[in-house]
């Protein structure tokens, strides 16, 4: 035996019911299963093909350029702004929670001149807010989050990729959260570039993240492209302009790599794709708008559930993401002991909250596997019997009830 050695893992049969991971579906881990190919066997470059085909669906486009980027949400989202985004670069970064603030922080990485519109976290920007800021800054790129999990509020982006190209600004939406859980209406909303993730409503494990990539922020992308392929140099060929800063995540050469040209980049992470194409197929086999409704009758149980056992919902109801539901901590009760008893009498995990709302609202999601009634049900009743041994008052029994009578109301 080796000085050090450790058990095969056997880590616990969670229940994840907090803004993600979720559960992955049982099919997505059997298909992760099948062993590797060689990255450009025939079997392979289909298997590539065929993702992007269903991707197109997930994302509701036509982009050609649908593929998938290796790594989690994040990976996605900083491909997207590293790719469209050059150092002094205007960008106008709708500002309104924790993924809000993510896009500044790279986009301040990349060297771009930032401008943000800010909003107290749980509100949401308006059209007329959005359009005045693009005339005020008179961005090269508009960025924002679309359910931003840190304030359980979805951004409507109706009319908004078309209000971008009216001022001649390309726009980028970081859809992580929602995807598979609610409309991702691409072509539109006339949004350039959209990003996801799989470990939340797609129903898979993290490390993997869908993009989707209009032809025009393809032609941007391209234009920055570096011809010379190996040689050092900070612009593009005809030298005009800067090079995209990251190799990795180099959506230029992500995109030959994924066309008929199959140039040489990364190894496609062979199991993250077989998993990202059984999720979009578990999607697409459900029906978009019956999963739609299936992750609002878990919203509307869950809410329901939370204010039967006399608590108060963070943010407005008009602008719910229905996957993940912020609620707030009741006066004398500790957030964290809740989450405590939760994970070990009853294997149950419920999200904490950042910054503002750090310690002040916990998040519980029913996402993609996860957003079934009996799972509602279950969190629901756990957390009634957690609050009532942590000495919070409630009418006992009500929440489980009024969650049920809220899953088959009609929307
Ligand atoms: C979860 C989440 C991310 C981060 O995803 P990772 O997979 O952890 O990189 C980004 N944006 C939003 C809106 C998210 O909810």
């Amino acid at each position: 035996m080796p000085d050090t050695f450790f058990s095969q893992i056997n880590p616990p049969q969670r229940l994840l019911m907090g803004p993600g991971p979720a559960n992955v579906h049982p099919r997505i881990l059997r298909t992760m299963a099948a062993d590797v190919l060689g990255q450009f066997d025939p079997e392979m470059t289909d298997y590539m093909n065929q993702t992007m085909a269903l991707y197109r669906q997930v994302f509701m486009t036509r982009n050609r350029q649908t593929l998938l980027v290796n790594g989690t949400a994040r990976a996605g989202i900083e491909a997207a702004l590293v790719s469209l985004v050059e150092p002094g670069s205007k960008i106008l970064i709708l500002n309104a929670g924790r993924f809000g603030l993510l896009l500044s922080e790279i986009a301040a990485r990349i060297g771009a001149d930032i401008r943000t519109i800010d909003l107290e976290w749980g509100e949401v920007a308006t059209p007329d807010m959005i359009e005045k800021a693009l005339i005020e800054h008179r961005p090269q790129i508009f960025a924002c989050v679309h359910g931003d999990t840190s304030t359980t509020m979805v951004q409507p982006l109706d009319g908004i990729g078309e209000l971008c190209r009216k001022y001649s600004v390309l726009s980028y939406a970081d859809a992580t959260a929602t995807l598979g859980g609610m409309a991702v209406s691409t072509d539109a909303w006339g949004i350039d570039i959209v990003t996801g993730g799989l470990q939340k409503c797609m129903g898979g494990p993290p490390g993997s993240a869908p993009v989707t990539i209009s032809d025009r922020a393809a032609d941007h992308i391209f234009s920055r492209r570096h011809v010379e392929q190996g040689l050092r140099t900070d612009t593009t060929a005809d030298g005009t302009r800067p090079r995209i800063a990251s190799n990795y995540l180099d959506l230029a050469m992500i995109m030959d790599y994924w066309s008929e040209k199959r140039l040489n980049h990364h190894t496609e992470s062979t199991t993250m794709l077989y998993a990202a194409r059984e999720a979009a197929r578990i999607m697409l086999e459900e029906g978009l708008p019956e999963r739609f409704s299936r992750h609002r009758a878990a919203s509307r149980a869950v809410c329901a559930g939370l204010r039967a056992l006399g608590l108060r919902l963070f943010g407005q109801d008009a602008h719910r993401m229905p996957n993940v539901t912020g609620v707030w901590i009741p006066e004398g009760i500790s957030g964290d002991a809740v989450r405590q008893r939760m994970r070990e009498d009853f294997e149950i995990e419920i999200g904490t909250a950042f910054g503002p709302l750090a310690g002040r609202i916990w998040r519980i999601g029913a996402m993609g596997f996860n957003a079934q009634k009996a799972k509602v049900l279950q969190t629901i009743g756990a957390l009634e019997t957690v609050l009532a041994a942590e000495g919070f008052t409630l009418p006992r029994g009500a929440g489980v009830d009024a969650a049920l009578t809220a899953w088959s109301a009609q929307a």
